[in-house]
């Protein structure tokens, strides 16, 4: 029966090969098995053309492979592409390709909706459903690799978990497709060119610091005071500026790496001196780089990008104080691919 079938792409190599021991067939065969699963991203076990009929037939009563399809693909006038991927279960992610002169990056889901509350975030709109599992996250960067190579002409270069959801909150999930993708029986990506984006979970950024992970660490800040935080992101009640400060400074201390912070400014929310002083406080005790990123608007006007007099003055202030700025443009606008747009707005 269908629904007694594992996925095959929740075992490990080696307990792959131990299957294939158990039935009497060789280790080796389940190298092969692996590495067209993996590396070869096989959808079906009948791609699996060095492996034996009778063997392909032997895996599929016992095995399925839940691998996603990508339901739509829209292209923007930027070269941004968005995909809305299906599930196996019939649930939708987005994932997006953001194209530039160097590098080509995908942008990737880390849960059915998120469980956050982030008032500016389409995302947010939608109740959190599921965590994806390593393989769906896997499959993303695949799709996305593919359309790199066919529509720029080049692989991919960088990955960033600032689709949908929250990644520390599937933290396991997220650890195991980081390890598929930087793994030479996957994609053999650098996990320097790889950046996870959180909220900031502060008992997971000290996890993340334990385990040394290799990859990036960004943090969606937007204020570094904390009755305005608790104003746009209702989280921040329950892991407050203090806590996220703490296990920064853990990370930093553990791993030596320069934090990322995210940052919009909006009008009449976060756009005095006072706001920017406190985020100079925040950050002084780390090498740090904030990312300026212009605001998507997602709703009725709640919200409103920040004048540009008030983006200056942030710039100024914070490069006085050596850290780093920088001003991201959005990209993908007009197929709602940029931050805080994705919400299946075709799809559901
Ligand atoms: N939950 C993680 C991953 C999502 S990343 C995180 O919060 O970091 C999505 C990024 O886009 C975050 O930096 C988020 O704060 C930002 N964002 C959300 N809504 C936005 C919007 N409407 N305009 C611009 N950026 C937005």
């Amino acid at each position: 029966m269908m629904e007694n079938k594992k996925d095959i792409r929740a075992l490990t190599k080696e307990q792959l090969r131990e299957f294939f021991i158990n039935q009497g067939d060789k280790a080796f065969r389940g190298n092969q098995v692996y590495e067209w699963l993996w590396q070869k991203s096989a959808h079906y076990f009948s791609d699996m053309t060095n492996i034996s009929k009778e063997t392909r037939l032997m895996l599929e009563d016992n095995f399925v492979i839940n691998h996603v399809e990508v339901d739509t693909m829209q292209r923007s006038s930027d070269g941004t592409v968005k995909n809305a991927v299906r599930l196996h279960d019939g649930l939708i992610v987005e994932s997006v390709l953001i194209p530039t002169a160097t590098r080509t990056t995908a942008c990737v889901s880390s849960q059915v909706g998120c469980s956050l509350d982030c008032k500016f975030c389409a995302t947010a709109r939608l109740k959190r459903m599921r965590n994806l599992n390593p393989d769906e996250i896997y499959d993303q960067v695949v799709a996305i690799d593919k359309e790199s190579r066919l529509y720029h002409n080049r692989p991919l270069s960088n990955i960033v978990f600032m689709g949908m959801g929250e990644p520390l909150m599937n933290y396991n999930n997220v650890l195991k497709a980081i390890d598929k993708i930087t793994s030479s029986d996957g994609l053999a990506m650098s996990p320097k060119r790889i950046v996870v984006s959180t909220s900031g979970v502060p008992k997971m950024i000290k996890k993340m610091a334990d385990d040394e992970v290799k990859f990036k660490l960004a943090v969606s800040l937007h204020s570094a005071i904390d009755e305005v935080r608790d104003s746009i992101m209702p989280f921040n009640k329950t892991f407050p500026l203090k806590d996220l400060r703490e296990a920064l400074e853990y990370w930093y201390a553990k791993t030596k790496n320069r934090i990322t912070y995210e940052y919009v400014v909006w009008d009449g929310i976060n756009d005095k001196r006072r706001d920017v002083d406190a985020l100079v406080k925040f950050c002084k005790f780390a090498p740090s780089k904030v990312n300026l990123i212009e605001y998507n608007p997602i709703d009725d006007g709640e919200f409103q990008q920040a004048k540009s007099s008030a983006i200056d003055m942030y710039q100024e202030v914070l490069e006085s104080n050596n850290i780093t700025v920088t001003i991201r443009r959005s990209r993908g606008k007009d197929i709602d691919a940029a931050c805080g747009q994705l919400a299946n707005k075709n799809k559901v």
